[in-house]
């Protein structure tokens, strides 16, 4: 059975009323029947009846044994830092997400976990970084906002060899696209943020692993830490991603649209996007396509390669980029990606704001980068939109062929 039916009928309906939707427990502890004998539940930071559905939703999305979701993606990402003690290190690819940077360099660094942070597009790299010290290995592919791809087979069995776990936030490109545990990761980390509840209405986070051991490890952590998925929430995220897939090919087929309009611009200096032929990790992130999104591919489509685009401007100034966004209408200045209506941001006033301009650089995030994330608009309202903005930029009338 595809994944996209098997996620609609991998929950049962209630047993007590037939209901076809999971009910939202809004409990906090279970009445037991004597001392220490419940029904599986007993109180629901340990367990709860409706974050449990959609753990076992996020299991089933990612082909793993066992789902574990907390309040955001970075409660998430504090969990797994605490599987390591004091003297660990770890090897992370070296444009990680702003938010897990800040938590290792600011506060694991302090308890004395280190990080080394490399190019993780070139697994030599890895190897080259790793120590007898080093348990785990961080990778984003692709990555934000310059969409870098890292080999995951490849990555894998190094950390393998050196008796390391590998851990892939996989926010960027949802399990439609790839699933890390099939490529050899150990462990895949979600902000349910982003593309899994996709309607940018609810903050939470996911752990996925295939080892029994390993997940009762981190779900010891999270009990014992306490930063669980509420209930509502949990709903929410089972909600949004019974829709996963429909979302995330329109809008990979959307933002490829985008991403060959932008190719031709004549503003445009250049264009990340894995999707296109040219961008040099093209043909990993192809190799590493679901099963399903390889058949797309094989068929004459496009595959699944996510709605994160990011370009730069031939006119290459953080001040043109900031005026550009000041002209989308219909695409929203905002930070965040995933859901169902497009936005954009600049990296350096933004999300890479606090990273100094050098670091930027020298990491290929351009002054005058601009980060998109399609949503659910039709591919012609969006380019008409970009296309007001570029007619703006060159101080020409915005023909409005968006919002009549
Ligand atoms: C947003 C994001 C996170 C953090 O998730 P929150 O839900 O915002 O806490 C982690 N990793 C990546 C790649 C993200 O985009």
């Amino acid at each position: 059975m595809r994944n996209e039916t098997s996620i609609l009928h991998a929950l049962p309906h209630d047993p007590l009323t037939g209901a076809v939707s999971v009910p939202i427990y809004q409990t906090s502890t279970f009445e037991q029947e004597a001392p220490g004998v419940n029904r599986g539940f007993d109180y629901s930071r340990t367990n709860n009846p409706t974050r449990q559905a959609f753990e076992h939703l996020l299991a089933e999305l990612e082909g793993g044994t066992h789902g574990i979701a907390f309040s955001s993606g970075l409660a998430a990402v504090d969990a797994v830092l605490k599987l390591l003690s004091a003297g660990d290190e770890i090897v992370a690819v070296d444009d990680i997400y702003g938010g897990t940077y800040r938590a290792l360099h600011t506060i694991y660094d302090r308890l004395g976990i280190s990080v080394r942070h490399v190019d993780t597009s070139s697994p030599g790299l890895v190897l080259e970084a790793m120590t007898p010290r080093t348990r785990l290995v961080w990778l984003e592919t692709p990555t934000n906002p310059t969409l870098k791809i890292s080999d995951i087979r490849a990555i894998a069995s190094i950390a393998k060899a050196e008796g390391a776990l590998l851990l892939v936030d996989n926010t960027f490109c949802s399990p439609v696209a790839q699933q890390p545990l099939a490529l050899g990761a150990d462990i895949v980390l979600h902000s349910i943020t982003k593309y899994i509840a996709g309607h940018s209405d609810v903050i939470g986070g996911g752990v996925v692993v295939k080892d029994a051991e390993l997940a009762q490890r981190i779900k010891y952590i999270q009990n014992a830490t306490g930063a669980v998925l509420g209930p509502q929430d949990s709903w929410l995220a089972i909600r949004g991603a019974q829709t996963l897939h429909l979302r995330y090919e329109r809008i990979s087929r959307s933002a490829q649209e985008v991403a060959r309009y932008l190719v031709g611009h004549p503003d445009v200096g250049g264009v990340n996007y894995p999707g296109l032929r040219t961008h040099p990790g093209h043909l990993v992130a192809k190799a590493q396509l679901s099963r399903q999104q390889r058949e797309v591919m094989a068929a004459g489509g496009d595959g699944a390669f996510g709605g994160v685009i990011s370009f730069w401007l031939k006119d290459d100034r953080e001040e043109a980029a900031v005026e550009f966004v000041d002209h989308t209408k219909l695409i929203t200045l905002a930070e965040s990606l995933g859901g169902v209506k497009s936005l954009v941001c600049v990296p350096c006033r933004m999300t890479h704001a606090s990273v100094p301009r050098e670091v930027r650089r020298a990491a290929g995030i351009r002054d005058s980068l601009v980060r998109l994330s399609i949503g659910l608009e039709h591919p012609e309202d969006l380019i008409g939109d970009l296309e007001g903005a570029f007619a703006a930029l060159r101080g020409e009338t915005i023909r409005s062929t968006v919002i009549s």
